[in-house]
Parts: C-alpha cells; sequence; structure tokens
C-alpha cells in the first residue's frame, strides 16, 4: 500500500501549475457520484474565473438528480478522449484507470484525491486521507488561487461534501468540514434545498424498487448485517436504471442494530458490483481491498467474477471479522 501522506503544502505547486497552464482537461472516476460531480465543476467555474480553456470529460453520465445543479451539461462523456491539454487535472482517483477513460495525457498531470491507497501517478500529487469529500480540498486549492466563492462553486463544493459524507453520518467530518460548510452557505448556498434536491428526488420507480429490495433483504451475524440484492430484472419491472440504485445501501444503516450493509448487484454478464457501507469504525474498507476494491472506511466497493452464490459466502466472512473489529472500538 502507498504509504499515507498528508501534505498540505502541495496547495502552493498546484497552483503554480495551474496558473502557467491554459488548455485544462478534468477528470475524475466512472459512475460519477456528488463528490466527483461537485469537485470536477467546483474546479472547471475557478479555471474559468481564471481565463483558462476547460475541457471535463467523464466515462459515465451522472445520475439524473445531478442535472439540475450548474455546468452539468459542461461534462463529455466518452470512454476514451483525445483532448490536448497542458495541465490535466484527476480528482477523486486513486489511479489513472479509475476514470476509465483512455487517452487521458497532459505534460502536467495533477492528482487531488483522498482515498486510501493512491498510487500517486500524478507530476504533483496531493493524497489527504483526512479529508471528508475530495471537494474539500478542491476549496483549499480555489482559495489559495484567489478565486472568488461564486455561487456556482460554492453549489458544487457543498455538494460533493454533502454527498461524500453521507449526509454528515461518516467517520471523517471534521471542523474543517464545517468551517468550509459555513463559507458555502455565506456564499448563497441553500443547504435545506440541497438535500432536498440531492435526496429528496426520487423517481416513484425508485420507491417501488426501494420496498422491493428492502422486501428481499437478508440479516445475518445476529441482524448486525445487511444484504441487499439487485439484479437487472427488478430494476426493469419497477421501470428503474442502475441511476435509481443511489443511495439505497444506506436505508438499512437507520435500523440500530445493523452495523454494516453489503449491496450485491447483479447483471446479465457475470460481473457482480459490490457497495459496502458501515457505522464508525467497522472497516468496510478493509474488505474491499482484499477484492482488487477500495474506497473509505464507512464507504466502499469492488467488482468481482463469478457466481453470486459461490462467492458470498466469503465475502460475508470478511465482513463479519470487520464488523467485528470495528464493534471492539466503538464510541
Ligand atoms: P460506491 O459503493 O458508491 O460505488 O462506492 C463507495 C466508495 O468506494 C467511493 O469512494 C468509491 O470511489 C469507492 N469504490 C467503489 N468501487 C470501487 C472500486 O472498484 N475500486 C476502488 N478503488 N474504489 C471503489
Ligand atoms: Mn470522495
Amino acid at each position: 500500500m502507498t504509504e499515507t501522506i498528508t501534505n498540505t503544502e502541495m496547495v502552493a505547486p498546484i497552483c503554480d501549475a495551474i496558473r502557467t497552464g491554459q488548455r485544462f482537461l478534468l477528470t475524475s472516476h466512472a459512475r460519477p457520484d456528488g463528490d466527483s460531480i461537485g469537485s470536477q465543476l467546483a474546479m472547471a467555474y475557478a479555471l474559468d474565473a481564471l481565463g483558462k480553456d476547460v475541457r471535463i470529460v467523464n466515462a459515465d453520465p451522472a445520475p439524473d438528480h445531478y442535472h439540475e445543479f450548474p455546468g452539468l451539461d459542461r461534462i463529455e462523456i466518452g470512454s476514451r478522449t483525445d483532448v490536448v491539454a497542458d495541465v490535466l487535472i484527476v480528482m477523486e482517483c486513486g489511479d489513472l484507470q479509475r476514470p476509465g477513460v483512455d487517452g487521458l495525457q497532459a505534460p502536467v498531470i495533477i492528482n487531488i484525491d483522498h482515498h486510501a491507497g493512491n498510487r500517486m501517478y500524478g507530476t504533483l500529487n496531493w493524497f489527504d486521507e483526512s479529508a471528508a469529500a475530495c471537494g474539500e480540498m478542491v476549496f483549499d486549492v480555489i482559495r489559495a488561487l484567489g478565486v472568488p466563492l461564486t455561487l456556482e462553486i460554492a453549489t458544487h463544493i457543498y455538494l460533493a461534501i454533502l454527498t461524500d459524507t453521507g449526509s454528515f453520518h461518516h467517520a471523517n467530518i471534521t471542523p474543517r468540514t464545517f468551517d468550509i460548510c459555513r463559507q458555502t452557505v455565506e456564499a448563497g448556498v441553500n443547504p435545506a434545498a440541497m438535500a432536498r434536491r440531492v435526496f429528496d428526488s426520487n423517481s416513484f420507480g425508485k420507491l417501488k424498487l426501494i420496498g422491493a429490495l428492502l422486501d428481499r433483504m437478508e440479516l445475518v451475524d445476529e441482524g448486525r448485517l445487511a444484504v441487499l440484492y439487485m439484479d437487472d430484472t427488478m430494476l426493469t419491472s419497477c421501470g428503474c436504471t442502475h441511476n435509481d440504485t443511489e443511495g439505497i445501501i444506506n436505508l438499512p444503516l437507520t435500523a440500530r442494530e445493523i452495523q454494516a450493509v453489503i449491496f450485491f448487484k447483479v447483471s446479465s454478464t457475470d460481473d457482480v458490483r459490490v457497495s459496502m457501507r458501515s457505522k464508525y469504525d467497522v472497516d468496510v474498507r478493509s474488505v474491499a481491498v482484499i477484492y482488487g476494491g477500495g474506497g473509505h472506511k464507512n464507504a466502499s466497493g469492488f467488482t468481482v467474477s463469478g457466481k453470486l452464490e459461490a462467492l458470498k459466502p466469503e465475502i460475508l466472512a470478511h465482513l463479519s471479522h470487520a464488523i467485528a473489529e470495528g464493534l471492539e472500538s466503538r464510541p
């Protein structure tokens, strides 16, 4: 594993590289979430303010409810790019495969990330595992550049933090998180409206899907672990797409006894996509890395090949072990 480096001194060289370049290419991970969208668009608006040329390329479109936030139409979707840039800024990615975009290159690559295990693939690497969201780090860069906190920038920073903390549930929230949020609210962000737009914008189909998923939920490990399953048939029968599954994994955690949730998404190929969430010190990332995935202590994921029934016992055993270890240090 890469050594953990928490080094805010990286902000100055990153700002120098940004001031020097003119053509910028921004990207983040495949299957974007609020932090990847918010970090990229906050950075894009800041670069606009400095008079830079900005292109953003992502492998996948953002879930529908993000599309009412400013600038979503600036994100070009594609699995490869031939954009010529002076500086490539990669946010939220532990390695250069995470974007799922071929052809990402530039003389200067800036890597800004908060995921443990970052591979330091950039010319300039700023890796801060203590950041609650990559958006916190992007905020520091923007302020250091002297760019005013416009409503667009503030909105995307708040979006990044609101979503990546699991709406202020995860263990990595610090005074810094609230200090940044305070500044975004002073810049005009309305937290109630943001929460409604992000969390209360489900389709009726998604409500149906939630019902179907919870109906099939299994409780194991004396009720400490919830297991959710989904396949394409469930999705289509509820009139949903994969984007509608966002956030559903958090629902079982609202039960007091449940310490961790695992969500198996089975597709028509042999790939099983696995997401995990947990409370307090239950470290689901430790399970994800066993299977080549990653993420954070309270939110992580991976993809495995094979039949779910064959894979499941071993994965659940690892998770039960992580729960037992986490409960020992529970506050
Ligand atoms: P989700 O369950 O929402 O897909 O992902 C939760 C967290 O785990 C996010 O921070 C995401 O970036 C990370 N994550 C999910 N899947 C993978 C994976 O396959 N590889 C890595 N490195 N991180 C992942
Ligand atoms: Mn993040």
